[in-house]
Parts: structure tokens; sequence; C-alpha cells
């Protein structure tokens, strides 16, 4: 009568279907709205110089498209949580 262990529970239920939700807080310049972002709503783009490295996102609050500039530790914290990186190669 005594409990048959059940399998599966405790040792299948990591990887597939565990959803690592990544947000980042962010904020708006033109409603001054914050808020949290998914990686998905965000896009990063890395450019010759830190200068045309940025990260964009459109606020969910007023539509604005806000760009702003991207620093190493922003870059190295957007990349790990999968937000989607466009390298773009300049030759000036
Ligand atoms: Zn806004």
């Amino acid at each position: 009568m005594a409990g048959e262990p059940r399998p599966g529970v405790a040792g299948a239920v990591t990887g597939a279907g565990v959803a690592v939700a990544a947000v980042f807080k962010a904020a708006c310049p033109d409603c001054r709205a914050s808020f949290e972002l998914a990686a998905g709503a965000l896009r990063l783009a890395i450019g010759a110089s830190d200068r045309t490295t940025f990260y964009s996102f459109t606020c969910p609050d007023c539509g604005s498209a806000v760009r702003k500039p991207a620093g190493e530790r922003i870059v190295e914290l957007l990349t790990g949580g999968g937000v989607r990186t466009l390298r773009l190669h300049i030759t000036a």
C-alpha cells in the first residue's frame, strides 16, 4: 500500500518547457513611463564603436520608438538575456 514513486516530476522538468523569462527594466524618455520588457521586445545593434552601439524598443505606453546607447555592460546583459542582436559592419 505504499505509494509508488512518481516518475518524471522532479527529473523531467528542466530545460524544455520551462521558460526562462528575462525581463529588462526600461524607461521611456517621451512619456516617462517605466516598465519591464521581455527579451523579445528589445533589439540590440552593435556597431563598430560604442557610438553606434545601441538598443531600441517601442514604448508600450505611448508607442514611441526609443533608442538608447548601450555600453559594454548593457550589451553583455542583453545578449546574455537572449535579446536579438544585430551586428552592424560599417566600413568608413
Ligand atoms: Zn512612452
